[in-house]
């Protein structure tokens, strides 16, 4: 079969290995407008912070590597439009300048997405140098180089994301002065509770990062063309580095016709597929249903890309075992010594979503006191009121505590609809060395329903 792949990154690698892998026999032509694939985003802040040292470990595959397998891989290559009547592309060369099309009788859409801008900021400021965004190769190598420029000293980093929570840390350890903006009150808004956030946020002004939340970044200033200080609605600060990380959105104008949510994701069906025929969309580019909220929408995942790249290539195989039914955006970060893990939706998302949801919050230690060793741990569960359907888990740990992965179980219980009941009588272990009788995922559903008798 004549199959077509725009963009080899994470989803775009996953499904051409997995399609050549199960079936050598197709011919595969896979395009993409960078120079390099596969490159680890996640890394960047550990390579700034010095923890990982080497930036040209974050690779975990190459163009040759796919060649090799049998797929023919054109970097540099910018497809510039889909005719989805015919099945034709058209792509522009990035070296020569060449424009030519190809044709496909299947087509993977892997184009993935880009870092949102900063509305509002007029254009000739926008464009001072040292304003950068994180998320290729090429920006991570900036960012190294520039968390160990001495002329930079102040850093103000836009967005208290992941990416954004994560850079701070990573300059602040570099000795730079970093101030962290959102127009969020919290960090990490989008993901955790204040049981979570507030003591993260006691530990980010503890480490000397100034915290700028509940304000819009409006200008900037500058000296020489270089940036010097960030502007918001409510104060300035010095910035003679500015990384602006605000979210992503999706590169889909290449399909304007296929259905699409509100932020411009593809919206896909459980084996990829999207609403035109012979199109399956993968990663950042596509809309998942959503277990949590039941509708469709972009959870922009490396884990999410992977897993749809193989679906999408099975499917091209005819195994339509092999399916992504829903997603439940689990997520993971680990910085100032706070290891915090989530799922589904926070008590916040759930209430500006309008659900009639419930939460129960507990700190426990997460052994028995009569252990030489136990630590603080805290758990918050997020549950349908009437059905008690989970929709949420969040999980913090502290220090070198990590319960991070408890966090799969609440996940899947979320991705198969299961309720506090089912989850209360999951047949799990009880050993002193690693939990108590009454765990503290247990212990939080157990609040929930008015048991807490354990306590005493
Ligand atoms: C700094 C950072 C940290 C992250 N940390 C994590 C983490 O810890 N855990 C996690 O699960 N996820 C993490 N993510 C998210 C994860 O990297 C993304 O979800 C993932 O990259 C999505 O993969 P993708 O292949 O769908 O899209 P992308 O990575 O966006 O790749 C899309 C590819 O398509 C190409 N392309 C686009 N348009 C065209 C076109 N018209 N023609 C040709 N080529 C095109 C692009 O050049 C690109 O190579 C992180 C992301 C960043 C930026």
């Amino acid at each position: 079969m004549k199959i077509i792949l725009i963009g080899i990154n994470h989803a775009g690698t996953s499904a051409l290995r997995t399609l050549l892998a199960q079936n050598s026999g197709h011919e595969v032509t896979a395009y993409d407008r960078n120079t390099n694939i596969s490159f680890l985003g996640c890394g960047i802040a550990l390579v700034v912070g010095g923890s990982a040292k080497n930036i040209n470990d974050l690779f975990y595959c190459s163009p040759v590597k796919l060649e090799k397998q049998g797929a023919k891989v054109r970097m540099n290559h910018d497809v510039i439009a889909v005719d989805t009547e015919k099945k034709k592309i058209t792509v522009r060369n990035l070296e020569t300048g060449a424009v030519f099309e190809d044709s496909y009788e299947k087509l993977i859409y892997a184009a993935g997405s880009w870092p949102i801008e900063i509305p509002g900021i007029p254009k000739e400021h926008s464009s001072y140098k040292n304003i950068e965004i994180c998320k290729l190769f090429q920006h991570a190598i900036e960012l190294v180089k520039k968390a160990d420029d001495p002329s930079i000293k102040t850093v103000a980093v836009v967005g208290s994301g992941y990416i954004g929570v994560e850079l701070a840390e990573a300059y602040q350890k570099k000795g730079k002065k970093v101030t962290l903006i959102d127009f969020e009150p919290r960090v990490l808004a989008r993901y955790f509770d204040k049981e979570f956030t507030l003591s993260l946020e006691e530990d980010i002004v503890k480490a000397g990062i100034t915290l700028a939340l509940g304000q819009k970044v409006v200008d900037y200033k500058g000296e020489n063309g270089s940036v010097t200080e960030i502007v918001t609605d409510k104060g300035s600060y010095q910035a003679d580095l500015v990384i602006q990380c605000i979210g992503f959105k999706p590169n889909t104008e290449l399909l304007p016709d296929a259905k699409k949510v509100k932020g411009g994701a593809l919206i896909v069906d459980e084996f990829m597929r999207t609403s035109i025929p012979d199109i399956y969309a993968i990663g950042d580019a596509a809309a998942f249903y959503h277990a949590a909220t039941e509708t469709h929408q972009q959870v922009a995942l490396a884990t999410n890309a992977v897993k749809s790249g193989i679906v999408a290539a099975s499917n091209i195989n005819g195994n339509s075992a092999v399916k992504l039914s829903s997603v439940a955006g689990t997520n993971a970060i680990c910085v100032f010594e706070n290891r915090l893990a989530g799922t589904g939706l926070s008590e916040g998302m759930a209430a500006r979503l309008g659900l009639d949801a419930a939460a129960s919050f507990i700190e426990d230690n997460d052994r028995p006191e009569f252990m030489e060793n136990y630590s603080k741990t805290r758990i918050k569960i997020v549950y349908d009121k009437k059905s008690l359907r989970l929709l949420g888990a969040q999980i913090g740990s502290y220090g070198n505590t990590n319960h991070t992965e408890v966090i799969y179980y609440l996940s899947l219980a979320i991705q198969q609809r299961l309720t506090l009941l089912d989850i209360a009588f999951t047949d799990v272990y009880f050993l002193p060395h690693f939990n108590k009788p009454f765990n503290f995922v247990l212990a939080s559903i157990m609040k929930a329903l008015g048991l807490d008798y354990y306590k005493n």
